[in-house]
């Protein structure tokens, strides 16, 4: 294939508007579609910064079938690829499509910006030299088991994504596995109620049994003992 189009890879913030960086905006600005997770959250951030593009919905039940027409379109036109928030394809839509073009010889080029998980461990307080990112627990606790129970042999911090009504048996599998050790949440980062908490995985569900907490949340923790 004779490409002359771009794919770019185009973070987004992860709650705080003004953590877009110029060079997303230039981006979004110039190419001719923008491929989004859901039209309605990427309209907000478009609105925003007073950008119209024509969208294309990429998600994991139309991956497959948008792919070949998002190449199509790649032949002759730059197209940018926007998750609903971060960095697209981190446990996020995208994959399918970033390997197609890689493979029929499109440029792909990211471009950089916020995640919750760098958020998160840059500012946990966790050894960063070398970390696991586990993207979400399975609902399967047998599932969860054998994965943490791989890490326990490693010597690394590691990162999970959770919402609020899978925290509690996250923790409880981290605490079948790793003991009472200390847990680092991070939840609603960038945003209003921002908050980054250090406690050990028994104070957290006996607090999370009562009151469940509210919004987006990063866990964090360490396998050095
Ligand atoms: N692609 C995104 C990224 O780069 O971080 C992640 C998308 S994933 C579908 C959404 C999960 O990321 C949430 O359930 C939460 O675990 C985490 N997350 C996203 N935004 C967050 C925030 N502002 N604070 C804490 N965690 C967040």
């Amino acid at each position: 294939m004779n490409s002359k189009g771009t794919l770019y890879i185009v973070a987004t913030p992860i709650g705080n508007l003004q953590d877009i960086t110029l060079r997303a905006l230039e981006v979004l600005r110039t190419v001719h579609t923008i491929v989004c997770e859901d039209t309605r959250v990427t309209s907000v951030l478009l609105n925003k910064f007073d950008i119209k593009k024509p969208l294309i919905p990429l998600n994991e039940f139309n991956e497959e079938q948008v792919v070949y027409g998002i190449l199509k379109q790649l032949e002759t036109q730059d197209v940018a690829l926007v998750s609903d928030a971060g960095t697209p394809l981190i446990s996020d839509p995208g994959f399918r499509l970033v390997n197609s073009a890689r493979k029929n010889g499109i440029a792909v080029i990211p471009i950089p910006g916020p995640s919750a998980l760098i958020a998160a461990l840059s500012a946990s307080g966790l050894p960063t030299d070398k970390f696991s990112f586990l993207g979400f627990l399975s609902k399967s606790k047998t599932k969860n088991l054998k994965l943490l129970e791989q890490y326990q042999k490693l010597e690394t911090t590691v990162i999970l994504y959770e919402s609020p009504h899978r925290i509690l048996p996250t923790l409880e599998v981290i605490a079948e596995v790793f003991g009472d050790i200390e847990i680092t949440i991070a939840r609603e980062l960038t945003k209003i109620y921002e908050e980054i908490i250090t406690n050990t995985a028994s104070s957290f569900i006996e607090r999370y049994k009562n009151a469940p907490p509210k919004g987006e949340i990063v866990v964090l923790f360490s396998t050095k003992h």
